[in-house]
Parts: structure tokens; C-alpha cells; sequence
């Protein structure tokens, strides 16, 4: 139960952050998510949070300018005292073979995924620090660890996620903090739902359990990671991939 803690969750509007939510508002949590611009879908989620009971801030906040980061943890802080959780889900795609890759989007990507990741610790460090306890989930990616024809900036952005994740494990934990990555396969979002199918295709044939993930396989890795339960888990990369990166 996650009852009387505090998550934040960014990129909540849709996908897998909406999952995660659910989730955790169904554990007990009151819950903040950030998003980026897709006002309809972020009020869809936060009725479904309120529709659990528990308390929820939903903020347009772009996770990739420090100043919005700031100010989105801040009104974080103020209205619900504390941060227990965070699960740095924002993320995006602009796929290309490398050598057509523009500079702009290798640098979007980059800029959403993994500078993003790392201003959301560096802005719950502190209170999670004076608190001595707090959760960290980053959502990596399996290609992250295989690479992707096509998805230079994206995989290059994951694995910076993974380094990230090793390196503050090995800085916060003296202070009882836990930061985990969560490296999933192929999930039915809106993410994939642009992939042509051939590509799905030859995806799935690669998956041993058979099926695409759905958006909930990958909240229960962040529920167990943000529970009790995981409390001597530190610095590991949990892939939800159905056994596609074996
Ligand atoms: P999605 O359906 O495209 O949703 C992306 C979410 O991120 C939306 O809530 C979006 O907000 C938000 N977002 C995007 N840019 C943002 C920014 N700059 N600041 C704040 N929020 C931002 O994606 P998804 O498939 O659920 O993916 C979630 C995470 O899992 C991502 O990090 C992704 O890389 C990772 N992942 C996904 C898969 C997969 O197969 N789907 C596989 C491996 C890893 P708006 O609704 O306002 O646009």
C-alpha cells in the first residue's frame, strides 16, 4: 500500500504515465503529474485519479526547461508538503537513420529524455535528502541496451537514462534513497501506435511471451520498485519486455 505517500509522475497525460497513476492512486497515493500540451488527455487522467479518492495536481510542465521543472516541483512541494516517489516517464521519439538525423531533433530527444530525467532527480533530491527516503523510477528502454537502427537520439538518450540511474543510485543511497530503471519492450501507446506495421511485426516475433506489452505490465514494475517490498533494490535495470532483450 503507498497510502499517505506522495508521486510524482511526468508525461502523465497518456500512455504508460497514465498507467502508472492509476496505479499508484489505486495503492493509495496522492498523486502529481506533469505533461506537455495535450490538456484533454491530462483531464481524462485526472478524473480517473480523483475517481480512486486521492488528491491530484495535474501541471503543463515541459520536462526538458529548468525553469518549468522548478516551478512544477515547487507547486509539487507547496500543496502536498513532500515528494515519497518519482517516476521520470515524460519521453518522446523522432526517429531517422543517423546520417539524416537533423541536429534539432537528436537534441529534442535528448533534451525530453535525459536532461529531463536528470533535472526531476536533481529537483527531488533535496526533499527527499532532508527526508532521508525516497523512490526513483526511470523509464529506460530495451533498446537501449541493443541499440536500434533509426533511433540514434532515442537509444543514446535510454542508455544516458540507465547511466544516470547507476550513477545517482551510487549518490543517494547513503541517504536511503532507491533510483531504479525500468526498461520496457514494446508497449501498445501512441508512441508505437505510429510504427509501420511490418516493423511491429518483426518486433513481436522477437517477443518469447508473444504480445505486445500493454501500459499496465509496465505500472506494476513501477508499483513493486516504488513499494515496501523493494526497499534493498538499488541501481537495476527491470525490463518489462515480455523476454524481447534476453
Ligand atoms: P506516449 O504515449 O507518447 O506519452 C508520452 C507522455 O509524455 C505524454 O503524457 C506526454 O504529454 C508526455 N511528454 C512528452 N514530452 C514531454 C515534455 N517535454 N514534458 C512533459 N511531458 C512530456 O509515450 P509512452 O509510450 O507512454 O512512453 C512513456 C515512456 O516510456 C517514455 O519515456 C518512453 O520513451 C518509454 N518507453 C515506451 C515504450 C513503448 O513501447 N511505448 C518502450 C520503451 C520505453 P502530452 O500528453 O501532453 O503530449
Amino acid at each position: 500500500m503507498l497510502k499517505g505517500k506522495v508521486a510524482i509522475v511526468t508525461g502523465g497525460s497518456r500512455g504508460i504515465g497514465r498507467a502508472v497513476c492509476v496505479k499508484l492512486a489505486a495503492l493509495g497515493a496522492d498523486i502529481a503529474f506533469s505533461y506537455a500540451g495535450n490538456e484533454a488527455a491530462a483531464q481524462e487522467t485526472k478524473a480517473a485519479l480523483e475517481g480512486l479518492g486521492v488528491k491530484v495536481l495535474a501541471m503543463r510542465a515541459d520536462v526538458s526547461c529548468g525553469e518549468a521543472v522548478d516551478a512544477f516541483f515547487a507547486k509539487v512541494l507547496e500543496d502536498f508538503g513532500k515528494i515519497d516517489i518519482l517516476v521520470n516517464n515524460a519521453g518522446v521519439t523522432k526517429d531517422g537513420l543517423a546520417m539524416r538525423m537533423k541536429e534539432a531533433d537528436f537534441d529534442r530527444v535528448v533534451d525530453t529524455n535525459l536532461k529531463g530525467a536528470f533535472l526531476c532527480c536533481k529537483a527531488a533530491a533535496r526533499p527527499m535528502m532532508k527526508q532521508r527516503s525516497g523512490r526513483m523510477i526511470n523509464l529506460a528502454s530495451v533498446v537501449a541496451l541493443r541499440g536500434n537502427a533509426g533511433q540514434a537520439n532515442y537509444c543514446a538518450s535510454k542508455a544516458g537514462v540507465i547511466g544516470l540511474t547507476k550513477s545517482l543510485a551510487k549518490e543517494l543511497g547513503g541517504r536511503g534513497i532507491t533510483v531504479n530503471a525500468i526498461a520496457p519492450g514494446l508497449i501498445e501507446t501512441d508512441m508505437t501506435a505510429v510504427l509501420p506495421e511490418e516493423n511491429k511485426a518483426a518486433m513481436l516475433a522477437t517477443i518469447p511471451l508473444a504480445r505486445a506489452g500493454r501500459p499496465e505490465d509496465v505500472a506494476e514494475a513501477a508499483a513493486f520498485l516504488a513499494g515496501d517490498g523493494a526497499a534493498y533494490i538499488t541501481g537495476q535495470v527491470l525490463r518489462v519486455d515480455g523476454g524481447m532483450a534476453m
